[in-house]
């Protein structure tokens, strides 16, 4: 397979960077155990063991592991590593790591060591990490293990470098309390459905990788402003925060030129995600006022999420270098859009077969549009499911609010697909299903047709060779996602194969007549999920009501899918997730559900009460003191009626403030009594941050209405335009 990550990086690299003898084939991966690492500091034993570990999964024995990690160890230290540590992604969504230093004391001298058993397994404690109750029982630990799939790498601070190496994180007894670790048994499981799907169409294909290209869209806010919002600095979001005259309707953002201090922090921040292997490619200006957006080369899955969850991790860091702080939150400012982050999702063969590659004409193209409408079915049968895998606190500002993707989910295939799904399911063959002549050209058969037929609104759309789910959120590790699209795929697959097998042994059917038959009878039973209109409008709410579509809006009502009867048999069917795994995420969701509103709410109260009325309340007092010495002038009603309006427009607003804050208050604490975890979630979701809008709308009122140089926050105006 190949994935083109250098070449790219190359030419994107700014030119000074070539300039002083760092070119870009020393920067690109120079902090990556790679392929040409491993040939120069592995014997060939070593070298075979773990290139068929990457390559065909297989198991790397203890005395292999020791020369592995000698050659490592010494590629490290030569770079001026002294530390290591296995890195992994618990079900916080942030990644943890524990370091241990080389070096040990021996005879008063300090000797390096690193042993093979140190990287193939630790046993890091970690026991405030969350399991859902997985290590509550008899036996409490929780182990790292090696994952050679995904290299090991050098990460830089400022004042040391540390080793990397990636691993999964799982329970005494083997159950996953990672994200990487289902994710990369649904590789594993996609892997083996899809190649034998592939067995159809072509007899060479011996394996199949999913493929992934991450866009990742954030903010970036001065530093001193942020420290001056406890919202972001606690929340990630502002709690609080009038609208800025000018947002985004200028339109004047999007694509824009990028300011120079902003430049200079993506160009610093790419560089070090060079270093690390990460193929970024594409930068650019988003939507709203101080939103933006990177994206790399796709790569493979497991690969592309550690890339996405380090480039997370980077960006914060390298931000601080630049006195920016880089804000991930789904929606960190009412009113204009928020940040999400869009899988591109393709499967990809040992032969270099894109599966949702359209040919030059894809009606003859079967193995196309096997995988295609798989894909549709696949998505279709676990439309729940795919909502729950990105459903947070944070993303339901997103999902199903005021803004899309909306919470329903639906398909996007494409004026020209549409039609020929159409046609499929009509039996009709027409011209208008074909490709457009010009674009036969098959060097480059992913430039697709039609560049522009594309669709915004769409939580699921075909982008002419890949699905990108766009409602995955930016703050999200993509794992979720990616392991249930993966495990629905090739659970469906499985059925696919099992189906046209059967029609083919009763001989009633040639291979392709089977085919055919087969996936048009998914066609009509999926083709409600396909919506080619406008996802954000109300009209397609209703449609989708009436199609029978889910359209869930909140976290707690969507992570049941987990839970389902479905989703276990499927999960256990595939060995992906056991029962117990599924029940114990789907409490861990919950709980961070509610503590992520908790905190919200907390803080909203604390704000209310020690900046907000305060500054209001002082301003109020101002401004009676002005009316009771113009009425002791002797001016009359007359005189002081603005200001009297004035007063009893801010005093509601004091009033509202007060009592909307503490009934929140009041349905906080009643939430926490409740010991059901569900309940306990519902009740967070309905009662107390159903307040918060109610407090939200007064203290953007005040905030309007008091005296500018009262008012302490940094509001939207100045947090918005970086200068
Ligand atoms: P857009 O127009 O949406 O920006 P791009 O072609 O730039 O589309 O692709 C966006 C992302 O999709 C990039 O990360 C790109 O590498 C990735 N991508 C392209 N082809 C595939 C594929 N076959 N599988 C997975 N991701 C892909
Ligand atoms: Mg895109």
């Amino acid at each position: 397979m190949r994935f083109k990550a250098l070449e790219i990086a190359q030419s994107r690299l700014p030119k000074h960077v070539a300039g002083d003898g760092n070119t870009v084939q020393q920067i690109f991966a120079a902090n990556v155990f790679n392929d040409d690492a491993m040939q120069k500091y592995l014997d060939k034993a070593s070298y075979k063991a773990i290139k068929s570990a990457i390559e065909d999964g297989t198991k790397i024995d203890r005395e292999v592991a020791s020369q592995i990690a000698a050659g490592m160890k010494a590629w490290a230290m030569e770079r001026g590593v002294t530390h290591y540590t296995h890195w992994f992604q618990p079900l916080t969504g942030t990644t943890a790591e524990k370091h241990d230093s080389f070096f040990e004391p021996q005879n008063g001298r300090a000797v390096a060591k690193f042993s093979g058993d140190s990287l193939v397994q630790q046993e890091p404690d970690a026991s405030s990490l969350p399991s859902g109750g997985l290590r509550n029982t008899f036996e409490a630990r929780g182990y790292t293990a090696w994952d050679p799939s995904s290299p090991a790498f050098i990460y830089e601070n400022t004042s040391g470098k540390t080793l990397c190496i990636p691993t999964v994180f799982v329970s005494y007894n083997g159950q996953a309390l990672d994200y990487k670790a289902p994710l990369l048994k649904s590789l594993t499981a996609l892997d083996k459905a899809a190649t034998a799907v592939c067995k159809y169409f072509f007899t060479d294909v011996k394996k199949v990788k999913g493929s992934l290209g991450i866009e990742q869209e954030y903010f970036l806010v001065d530093k001193a402003l942020y420290n001056a919002r406890p919202d972001l600095i606690q929340c990630g979001r502002t709690l609080f925060g009038y609208a800025a005259a000018k947002n985004q309707q200028m339109e004047d953002h999007y694509f824009g030129s990028i300011p120079d201090r902003v430049y200079n922090y993506m160009y610093d921040f790419e560089i070090e995600a060079l270093k690390l292997g990460i193929p970024l490619r594409t930068r650019h200006n988003e939507v709203a006022p101080g939103q933006y957006e990177c994206a790399p080369q796709f790569e493979e899955i497991n690969l592309a999420v550690d890339h996405n969850q380090l480039l997370m991790d980077l960006m914060d860091e390298v931000a601080d270098r630049h006195g920016f702080k880089v804000l991930l939150h789904e929606k960190p400012f009412a009113g204009i859009n928020g940040s999400g982050k869009h899988n591109n999702w393709s499967m990809i063969t040992d032969t270099g077969v894109n599966l949702l590659g359209p040919g030059n004409d894809p009606e003859s193209n079967l193995s196309f549009l096997t995988f295609f409408i798989n894909t549709i079915k696949a998505v279709h049968d676990n439309a729940d499911l795919i909502r729950a895998s990105i459903a947070t606190a944070s993303n339901d500002h997103r999902l199903g609010a005021n803004e899309a993707p909306p919470a329903i989910i639906s398909i996007f295939v494409g004026s020209t697909l549409f039609n020929l799904m159409q046609n499929l399911l009509d039996g009709v063959k027409s011209n208008q299903g074909k490709w457009d002549k010009t674009i036969n050209i098959p060097q480059i058969p992913e430039i697709l047709v039609d560049n522009t037929d594309r669709n915004r609104t769409s939580p699921f759309a075909f982008t002419g060779n890949k699905f990108e789910l766009r409602a995955v959120g930016s703050l999200q590790n993509s794992s979720s996602p990616m392991t249930v699209l993966n495990a629905a795929m090739a659970n469906q697959l499985l059925s696919f194969k099992s189906e046209v097998d059967a029609l083919i042994k009763a001989k009633s059917h040639k291979k392709k007549d089977a085919i055919l038959q087969v996936l048009t009878g998914y066609l009509r039973d999926s083709k409600r999920i396909l919506f080619e209109g406008n996802g954000y409008s109300d009209e397609w709410v209703e449609e989708a009501a009436k199609r029978g579509l889910s359209n869930i809006k909140d976290t707690p009502s969507s992570l049941v899918a987990y839970i389902s009867k479905h989703t276990m048999d499927m999960m256990s069917r595939l060995d992906i997730l056991s029962n117990e795994e599924l029940h114990a995420r789907y409490h861990i969701q919950l709980e961070d559900y509610i503590k992520k509103i908790q905190i919200e709410g907390r803080l909203i109260d604390d704000m209310v009460y020690t900046s907000i009325l305060p500054v209001a309340i002082q301003y109020q007092h101002a401004l009676a003191d002005t009316i009771a010495s113009m009425n002791a002038a002797g001016l009359g009603k007359k005189e002081t009626a603005a200001h009297l309006d004035i007063m009893k427009e801010l005093s509601g607003h004091i009033s509202g403030l007060k009592s909307s804050t503490d009934k929140m208050v009041e349905e906080r604490k009643k939430a926490n009594t409740i010991d059901d975890v569900v309940k306990r979630a519902q009740a967070y979701c309905f009662k107390v941050k159903d307040q918060f809008e109610d407090i939200r709308g007064h203290a953007d009122k005040l905030e309007r209405m008091v005296d500018d140089k009262l008012w302490s926050l940094p509001k939207y105006r100045e947090l918005l335009h970086i200068k």
